[in-house]
């Protein structure tokens, strides 16, 4: 797999993981044959990448875009199609990998497809694991493609975590940034405004993953996609904020030697990594300059400020039906907070709002899953709003 020509499909190319990936692909010419790209509404760069990446099809998920696709890729190969069955389609092209970079449980049935239909995945979007983990490692097992995690700090510990010594592990060690508010007081944090959440200090990346670094809802979703991806147990899994985001994850042995891997916080590195798997390429990303790296600094996360760790080792207690409305509820709060309907503190509120309102579920199937997904989705809704009454009465 290592020398031949992989032919590689991308999911949610024009997000910002999705363009990393176009950085590695054309450093890496002669090297990927690019089939499918897909994205969901932002039709000319869509375009604009299959044109650069001379990909085979292009797949727009707005149904109402497909026109504007089809125009956009006039005098060329490039096929067009839209609506999500194609993009489903697209998902299930049979290919040696496929990179999901789609965000939010959106990618869940893409998620699928592809692990259905592709020899190895590079897995970015992190939702589909962390809200339906058994799931998506159900399909792993039974389809035997292989699993190559995108996410900086999964992809740190897949580095460095002895698959066939497991017993020898004695814990998996997440870092974390802190994100932008890791100084704040919650008094401060409760006047943030989305510009300032917006505002990482290490890493660039989309909207919904950085208010969920101001959160650390990212970390508590990590937590859960680390317990699926690595089958470790909650209470082997540890956080620590690391500031300076030069160590992306550790794992400790019981012999007491922990392995780390380290870097330049660019996502063109695990992108790199997954994509040429198991050889290794040339990136086009920052590299670490230890002659400037003045210190690393690792500190226990503070709790009372930044509660979504403690949510995320309750709803792995509870079960998988906690975990998938853990993250509905997350999307929903972050989206309000996008609109500027909500404000950075009610983000945790609206989560645990929802989680005191649902009854445990058992969720087997795939529909399962998105019926419960849709009801706490609701829950959350219905939380926003009985507060917006509350307020407004009182
Ligand atoms: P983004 O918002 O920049 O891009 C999302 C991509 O998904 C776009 O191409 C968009 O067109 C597509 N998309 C959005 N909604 C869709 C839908 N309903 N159906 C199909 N496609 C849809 O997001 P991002 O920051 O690139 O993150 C992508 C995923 O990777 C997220 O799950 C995120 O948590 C994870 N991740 C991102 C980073 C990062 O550096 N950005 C790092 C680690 C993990
Ligand atoms: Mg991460």
């Amino acid at each position: 797999m290592s020398s031949k020509i992989k032919n590689i499909n991308i999911l949610g190319v024009t997000g910002s993981v999705g363009r990393c990936a176009v950085d590695v692909l054309l450093s890496a010419p002669g090297k990927f044959d690019v089939q499918c790209v897909t994205a969901h509404n932002n039709v000319n760069e869509l375009a604009e990448l299959a044109l650069k990446l001379n990909a085979t099809s292009a797949v727009i998920g707005n149904p109402e875009l497909y026109k504007n696709l089809k125009e956009a890729l006039i005098g060329t190969k490039i096929k067009a199609a839209a609506g999500p069955e194609a993009l489903l389609e697209a998902a299930a092209t049979k290919v040696d990998l496929s990179l999901v970079a789609i965000v939010g449980m959106a990618g869940l049935r893409p998620t699928i497809a592809a692990i259905q239909n592709s020899k190895a995945v590079a897995i970015a979007n992190k939702e589909p694991l962390a809200a339906a983990g058994p799931l998506v490692m159900r399909e792993v097992k039974k389809s035997g493609a292989v699993i190559l995690p995108v996410d900086s700090e999964h992809n740190a510990i897949f580095q460095v975590f002895d698959f066939e010594n497991r017993e020898g592990i004695k814990k998996i060690i997440l870092t974390a940034s802190g994100g932008p508010f890791r100084t704040w007081t919650l008094d401060q944090m409760s006047r943030a405004t989305k510009e300032q959440a917006l505002t990482h200090p290490n890493w660039s990346m989309g909207p919904k993953i950085t208010i969920d670094s101001a959160t650390m809802m990212n970390k508590a979703l990590e937590i859960i996609e680390a317990h699926y991806l690595f089958e470790m147990p909650p209470e082997q899994i540890e956080v620590l904020i690391h500031p300076q985001s030069v160590v992306h994850s550790m794992v400790e042995y019981k012999d007491g030697s922990v392995l780390a891997q380290m870097g330049a916080s660019d996502m063109r590195t695990p992108i790199a990594h997954t994509l040429a798997w198991p050889s290794r390429i040339q990136t086009p990303g920052k590299t670490l300059d230890w002659t400037k790296l003045k210190e690393l600094t690792f500190e226990q996360p503070d709790n009372a400020r930044f509660p979504a760790l403690n949510l995320a080792y309750k709803v792995l207690k509870a079960g998988p039906y906690a975990c998938v409305a853990l993250n509905a509820a997350n999307e929903v709060a972050v989206e309000s907070f996008l609109s500027k309907k909500s404000a950075f503190l009610d983000i945790i509120s609206i989560i645990e709002g929802a989680l005191s309102r649902i009854s445990p579920q058992v969720l087997e199937k795939i529909e399962d899953f998105e019926e419960f997904d849709r009801i706490a989705r609701d829950l959350a809704r219905s939380y926003i709003n009985d507060e917006k009454t509350k307020k407004a009465l009182s």
